[in-house]
């Protein structure tokens, strides 16, 4: 079984903008290649998991959302860090009825654990809000990371193992085993 890097899109990837669908105004975190780079040599899938209620408010498509999902891959691509999969929540509870994968709802985690054949509990997550950190405890992530690069945090309040300053600190928070079963499957 493969183990991921989870990460949120907005305020851990690229700068938080409201509800961003611009290739434009996408401004990729300073970090965030070299983070993916470093668990990728590790052995980890990079997966993005994003809510993205901007849809179901109308304010942009899906189509505008895979526009930019595709180019931001290929951003990607040209550090060579492979974008295993991009899952996202088109919906929002004003809109839809409730459904599974909007965070802290764990449904796109579960798709992306039986869709890559991931084991979980091996698995890292980073997010700039606590609904993030929920999802990831919820579906048996045990390594999960609260970042102040996005939304406004209450760290006293936070279930997060650590909170960090941004993506470009994680390597250095994170506990890897040296080797585990997993590695050796
Ligand atoms: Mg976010
Ligand atoms: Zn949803």
């Amino acid at each position: 079984m493969k183990k991921a890097l989870f990460l949120d899109r907005d305020g851990v990837v690229n700068k938080e903008k409201h509800y961003l669908y611009k290739i434009e105004e996408f401004e990729f975190i300073h970090g965030v290649f070299e983070t993916c780079s470093f668990f990728q040599n590790k052995g980890f899938q990079i997966v993005i998991i994003t809510n993205q209620a901007g849809i179901a408010k109308g304010l942009y498509t899906e189509k505008e959302f895979n526009t930019l999902t595709q180019w931001m891959i290929s951003e990607f691509d040209k550090q060579e860090v492979i974008i295993s999969k991009v899952y996202h929540c088109p919906h929002h509870p004003d809109f839809n009825a409730p459904c599974q994968c909007r965070k802290p709802e764990t449904g796109m985690l579960l798709k992306a654990e039986v869709e890559l054949n991931l084991n979980l509990s091996e698995s890292i997550l980073i997010g700039d809000k606590e609904t993030d950190i929920k999802a990831g405890i919820n579906a048996g992530i045990r390594q999960n990371f609260l970042v102040r690069s996005g939304h406004s945090i209450d760290e006293t309040a936070s279930q997060a193992n650590q909170i960090i300053n941004s993506i470009s600190d994680l390597p250095e928070h994170v506990k890897l085993s040296s080797c585990t079963d997993s590695d050796l499957i």
